[in-house]
């Protein structure tokens, strides 16, 4: 691959700057993890097969911009900046005690070399429906900020994913935060990701379920699956059947089964649209036992 221009701004309003100069034509670069692979493939950087104005894309590195690497608590609001990276969300103590979720599905996140690049912002952009930080975060109920040199807007990251691998995202807009609310004491959450192997994988298919419950009654219920539909996506039937109910064994295999209604999984490399779909639901209803609590008596 040759190499593109690269800068690398030293400030958030550097960068915004140099991407509203240079308008489309400018690429933001953070961990490098999904960007690097898709121009070899596409050989974007090129002069040697891409078009024109592939060839003259500018790289804007915003991943050592301080101002948007943290993870802090400000007014009952958890911000995860957007070139946080999965080993940063990894070992966040504020994060493991108010949003385990997030931290379990950071960690599945290929290998410990991947999470050290990796960053939430770049897996949000890239918009791959198996990016496995999506579904935390929508159980989670977070939203985005963008910002781009003509001001900020906050979007619900339930409007984010517009479609297969497309966002909200203006080119000239970078993600500077992922903003999640503070869960309440009586909210617990689980994240499991079936793989084909164990470690460094892409998802089969995963899952956040984010319950709030009194006692085995169940207040509120927030689930996601990826890798299941074009884009992440909320189990709304399962949650509004969970909701208000008391859960056993029966009643989650019951509304578990409602998964069906929102997931169109697709055959390929990693397994076929039946078995996604069987593992879906499997899968929501562990989580469901595993964040309420629920005995499986089986
Ligand atoms: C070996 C390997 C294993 C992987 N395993 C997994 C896995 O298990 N689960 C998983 O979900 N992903 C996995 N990935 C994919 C990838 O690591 C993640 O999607 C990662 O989070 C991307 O972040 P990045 O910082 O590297 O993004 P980059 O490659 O730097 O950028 C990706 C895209 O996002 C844009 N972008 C980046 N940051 C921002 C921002 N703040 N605002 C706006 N646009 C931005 C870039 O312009 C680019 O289009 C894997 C990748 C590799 C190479």
């Amino acid at each position: 691959v040759k190499a593109a221009r690269y800068i690398r701004p030293a400030s958030l309003d550097e960068a915004l700057a140099k991407l509203a100069a240079r308008g489309g034509e400018a690429l933001v670069i953070a961990g490098g993890t999904d960007l690097l692979p898709e121009m070899r493939k596409t050989r974007y950087t090129g002069g040697g097969g891409g078009n024109g104005s592939q060839g003259s894309r500018t790289l804007v590195d915003i991943g050592l911009l301080e101002e948007i690497t943290g993870v802090s608590e400000a007014d009952g609001v958890i911000h995860v900046g957007g070139a946080a990276t999965m080993a940063t969300i990894a070992a966040s103590p504020l994060l493991a005690e108010k949003a385990a979720v997030l931290v379990a599905a950071a960690r599945t996140v290929g290998s410990p070399l991947v999470r050290n690049r990796a960053t939430i912002g770049g897996n949000l952009a890239t918009a791959s429906p198996s990016a496995d930080t999506a579904p935390a975060l929508l159980a989670l109920e977070a939203g985005v900020r963008l910002a781009s040199a003509q001001g900020v807007r906050e979007v619900p990251l339930s409007g984010f994913f517009t479609g297969y691998r497309h966002t909200e995202l203006a080119e000239t807009e970078l993600i500077t935060d992922i903003l999640i609310p503070v869960p309440t004491q009586r909210s617990a959450g689980r994240f499991e990701k079936v793989g084909l192997r164990s470690a460094d994988a892409i998802s089969v298919v995963c899952v956040a379920t984010v319950l709030e419950m009194d006692g085995a009654r169940c207040l509120k219920a927030r689930i996601a699956l990826g890798a299941v539909a074009p884009v992440p996506v909320r189990a709304l039937a399962v949650e509004r059947a969970l909701e208000g109910r008391d859960l056993g064994p029966g009643v989650v295999r019951e509304c578990a089964r409602l998964v069906h209604e929102h997931i169109a999984p697709i055959d390929d490399v990693r397994g076929s649209g039946e078995y996604r779909r069987q593992v879906a639901e499997a899968v929501v209803a562990r989580t469901i036992m595993q964040a309420s609590g629920t005995e499986d008596a089986d």
